[in-house]
């Protein structure tokens, strides 16, 4: 199983659990112990310290998401440029 923060393979613990570690806030996914201990545990302590609830959906998914309707955006802009600047030309 990859880590789905650094895509190296999850550690098997100590115990034989293979699954690694909810990786919330940071992925919707699993992470290996390194990101869990350096990533996503000092990053949910920071939204319990600035008294925030721990979001539900992963920052990297809303993160991807968004840069895709920027991406989208930014080529429906484009293409609306375009148009109106080849209307003027008429
Ligand atoms: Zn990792």
């Amino acid at each position: 199983m990859k880590c789905s923060i650094c895509n190296n393979d999850i550690d098997v613990q100590s115990n034989g659990w293979k699954e690694g570690h909810n990786a919330l806030p940071l992925s919707n996914g699993r992470c290996c112990t390194l990101c869990n201990d350096t990533e996503v545990v000092p990053m949910r302590m920071a939204f319990i310290a600035s008294g925030r609830d721990i979001p539900t959906e992963g920052l990297k998914e809303i993160i991807n998401s968004q840069r895709k309707a920027r991406a989208l955006a930014d080529v429906s802009l484009k293409h609306i440029t375009k148009e109106v600047n080849e209307r003027k030309k008429k």
